[in-house]
């Protein structure tokens, strides 16, 4: 019986059977920790929000202003949702302003740089390109030229929690 990969099926046949073969033999968290050896040391709100920051100073100075971020344990990560961008607009005097939040699902606490960077920057480039269009790919390899490869081994890593359960970047040693 065929396991169901839902964070994968977005993804051509062959990647997914390779992914359900690694997944089959009990390797999945191997080929992830030995690629991503590493946890991020971005370990509170206050860190993740100069983290983005300088991302957003790098790339998107112009794009209006990103007020709050944070980690979220309220964000189930099911199927699409790994992080939420939301923009409130507001009347200031006489004007529009957009206040932006970004959220990131507090899984991403524990996990490689990579990983939390592709997050980010998804989120970053909702700040300039609404839809998941070719636009907006385009902004998000711009910021993160292995954008896609890290997205892949994300979804990789969401299918081993699915599977298995267990953390693979624990943070014992605190
Ligand atoms: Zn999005």
């Amino acid at each position: 019986m065929a396991s169901d990969l839902p964070y994968l099926r977005a993804y051509p046949v062959a990647l997914q059977e390779q992914a359900r073969d690694l997944l089959e033999q009990g390797q999945l968290a191997n080929v992830l920790l030995r690629k991503y050896p590493q946890p991020h040391s971005v370990r509170s709100d206050k860190a993740l929000y100069d983290y983005v920051q300088e991302l957003k100073t790098r790339y998107l100075r112009n794009a209006g202003t990103v007020n709050k971020v944070l980690f979220d344990n309220k964000i189930h990560v099911v199927r699409n949702a790994l992080g939420l961008h939301t923009a409130v607009s507001r009347v200031q005097g006489s004007r529009l302003a957009a206040k932006h939040e970004i959220r990131i699902a507090s899984m991403f606490k524990q996990a490689p740089d990579e990983f939390l960077r592709m997050i980010v920057v998804h989120e970053l480039a909702h700040l300039r390109e609404k839809n998941h269009d070719k636009a907006f790919y385009q902004l998000c390899s711009h910021m993160e030229p292995q954008y896609h490869q890290y997205e892949f081994d994300l979804r990789l890593y969401l299918t081993h929690m699915e599977h298995a359960g267990a953390r693979l970047w624990g943070d014992e040693l605190v």
